[in-house]
């Protein structure tokens, strides 16, 4: 993994970072909070998740180092995600599952609280690392959300890397009839950050449901509904019933509670799973870190692939009992 070596803000020195280098320099944050979550996906059944958790594991390890650093918030949540979709092991990138039609079709997208600039790509048949296609479109400056094969197109002339189909593990792979029960959610991939500028950042992406109907969206490419992060308030990633997140707007929801209700971040995200969510028997999880470093991982299905560290806490990675929210800042 490498997070390109740039800086949160221009100059970044040990609890000091510094906005614009070019410009006149203004202090933004004297200190030196930051955090990182990641998540795996919900799931609903029991199931083996060692090779998730060590991939948890690894990437936090790297991630908290390159934080302390002064790397930007956004390089770091690309950056972990990346290394999610490579490994093979998630539903996401190289372990995206199929469609009805035996085809991986995936979705994706970053957001930088910083100036809410976000991008995003759906229904990649070829994109090795929807991701980094997302922060390409984002980066891009002139759309938001790329779509199908014409926004696959746009997106590898921005420098996406293509691949054949067959490099993706369930290629082919339909693993039941479509649309005979409830759709289950497992493997989405998603990390929030918090760097020391006091920059926020989220980004997510999935392969969707197992045999979804061909050219089916779900919410993790949507800002608002599987992402959101916006300077003063949180980031968050979602994993669940995406067709829920898209019609209650979940993420956007959550901020708006902190945002306009004053609510702490776990009572945000508690209240979207189990008061919007639950009702409908919605499988849903959420991680989220606030303005002030502080995390939440909260899911309302058996478990949740998650983990998290920040300043004062080395990385820990759980899959079912275990941590829902790090220390508590003053
Ligand atoms: N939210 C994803 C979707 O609906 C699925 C998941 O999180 O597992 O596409």
């Amino acid at each position: 993994m490498s997070f390109q070596g740039r800086l949160c803000a221009g100059i970044c020195a040990a609890g000091l970072c510094l906005a614009n280098a070019t410009a006149a320099p203004q202090v933004r944050h004297a200190h030196t909070t930051f955090a990182v979550a990641v998540h795996g996906g919900v799931f609903r059944h029991e199931n083996q998740g060692d090779a998730r958790l060590a991939a948890m594991k690894s990437a936090l390890d790297h991630a908290r180092t390159e934080l302390n650093d002064g790397a930007a918030g956004v390089d770091v949540v690309e950056e972990i995600v990346r290394s999610f979709e490579d490994s093979g092991v998630f539903n996401a990138g190289k372990g995206a599952i199929a469609n009805a039609a035996g085809q991986v079709e995936t979705d994706a997208a970053i957001m930088d609280g910083d100036g809410l600039r976000s991008g995003a790509v759906a229904s990649m048949t070829r994109v090795k690392n929807p991701i980094a296609a997302a922060r390409l479109v984002m980066d891009a400056n002139v759309h938001v959300l790329m779509v199908g094969d014409r926004g696959q197109a746009y997106a590898e002339k921005l420098g996406a890397e293509i691949v054949p189909e067959d490099y993706f593990v369930n290629t082919g792979r339909i693993t039941r009839p479509p649309q005979q029960e409830m759709p289950k959610p497992h493997g989405t991939v998603g990390a929030v950050a918090l760097d020391r500028c006091g920059h926020l950042a989220a980004a997510t992406s999935t392969g969707g449901f197992d045999t979804k109907v061909p050219g089916r969206v779900g919410d993790s490419p949507l800002v608002g509904d599987g992402v959101y992060a916006a300077d003063g308030v949180a980031a968050f990633s979602g994993t669940g019933y995406g067709e829920y997140f898209i019609r209650y707007n979940i993420t956007k929801d959550a901020a708006d509670r902190i945002r306009y209700a004053g609510k702490p971040l776990a009572a945000a995200a508690h209240a979207e799973l189990f008061d919007v969510l639950k009702p409908f028997d919605a499988e849903g999880g959420l991680i989220g870190i606030d303005a002030k470093g502080n995390v939440t991982m909260q899911y309302n299905a058996l478990g949740m692939f998650r983990g998290y560290a920040t300043d004062r806490e080395v990385p820990v990675v759980a899959q079912y009992e275990g941590p829902t929210a790090s220390n508590r800042r003053k």
